[in-house]
């Protein structure tokens, strides 16, 4: 007998998968559109999906719900750029009542940071305390040529403005061979000095981006043992609900994370499941079976099919994934873009 049954409580809802692991993690993509264009991420030329495929605000507000009565306790808004669709504030309104009952432990959000001058304080008003920024340079030609069309001191300014909020700042950058590797150590530095934790990310191979990925590719395991012979790098068991192993750089008293699909599968203890803004369930982001929670949600007012889809979904949750970059397999690994599935 388990301490809740043995006080006569009611028991937390959980979602367990086939393989034992219990998901409480929730990442939703609400828009597939995005102000920036990163070379990695998207091409120049996307097309969008037209709007009365992408879910309206109060489906994603009854999908998470649906998912946070099933014991899901913490969720993450991502996109394509989640702060540029219209009226987002008004979700992150509603869904904050999961917090103020108790039902959910945390709303985050990812973002590159353009619309955070507008949005910081208002985001902190709906209970986000901690948001992860994607910034992979700190020299504003590159992050011209890396994003193609976002603007270096509009996400400063954004940063500015979350820090004075009061949100916590993790910042996310994607390791580019040739391009921001010799600049790690500066954003080490640079991001411990304003108080943030940094995480590298190695380019995972998603959706097609015109050009070759097996140029970009840095394996995290060669900029740690570079990083190596500059600081002194202690793992720690800090955890935030996502994949990144931790280490405190010594030399600054800053985390540092890593963030390894390709180097490290870190399947095993995989506790999230991805929603894209058309309600496909993606169990896996290098899987391509999905649920369409569209169809359970728009088929009944009720969410009885709803949550019916949800448990059959997570009973085909696939053990792992198998990500491979090499040079004689050029298609991607899945062919939906990151920004499809959210990061
Ligand atoms: N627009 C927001 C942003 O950039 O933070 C949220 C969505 S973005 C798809 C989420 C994260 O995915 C970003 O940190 C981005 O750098 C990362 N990302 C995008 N494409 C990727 C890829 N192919 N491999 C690894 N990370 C990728
Ligand atoms: Fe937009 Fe984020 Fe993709 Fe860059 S990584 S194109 S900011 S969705």
């Amino acid at each position: 007998m388990d301490d809740a049954t043995a006080r006569n409580e009611p028991r937390q809802p959980v979602l367990t998968d086939p393989f034992g692991r219990d998901v409480t993690y929730l990442r939703v993509s609400v828009t597939d559109r995005c102000d920036f264009r990163c070379v990695y991420c998207m091409a120049e030329n996307m097309t969008f999906l037209p709007k009365k495929d992408v879910l309206s605000l109060e489906e994603l507000d009854r999908l998470c719900s649906a998912f946070i009565s099933k014991g899901v306790r913490k969720l993450r808004l991502t996109g394509g750029e989640p702060l540029v669709r219209k009226n987002i504030m008004s979700l992150f309104r509603s869904l904050s009542r999961h917090i103020d009952t108790g039902a959910l432990d945390e709303i985050t959000v990812t973002t590159n940071g353009s619309q955070l001058v507008r949005f910081a304080d208002e985001l902190y008003d709906c209970g986000v305390r901690r948001i992860n920024v994607s910034i992979d340079t700190l020299d504003p030609d590159k992050f011209r040529q890396i994003t193609r069309w976002g603007d270096y001191d509009k996400v400063m300014e954004g940063l500015d403005a979350a820090k004075k909020a009061g949100l916590q700042i993790k910042l996310n950058a994607v390791a580019l061979k040739g391009v921001n590797d010799i600049e790690i150590p500066r954003m080490i530095e640079w991001a411990h000095a304003q108080g943030h934790d940094l995480t590298l990310i190695e380019t995972m191979p998603l959706g097609d981006i015109e050009g070759d990925r097996t140029d970009q590719y840095l394996p995290l395991s060669q900029v740690r043992a570079s990083l190596m012979d500059r600081y002194t790098l202690t793992d720690i068991p800090y955890k935030t609900g996502g994949p990144a192993r931790y280490v405190k750089v010594e030399e600054t008293g800053g985390r540092l994370g890593f963030i390894t699909p390709m180097t490290h599968n870190f399947c095993e203890s995989c506790n999230r499941v991805r929603i894209t803004c058309t309600g496909m369930l993606y169990m896996c982001l290098g899987q391509d079976d999905s649920a369409d929670l569209r169809a359970a949600l728009r088929a009944s007012e009720g969410d009885e099919l709803l949550l019916q889809a949800i448990d059959e979904a997570i009973g085909r949750k696939p053990k792992g994934h198998d990500f491979i970059i090499d040079r004689d397999r050029k298609a991607p690994a899945v062919s939906r873009h990151m920004s499809m599935t959210g990061g």
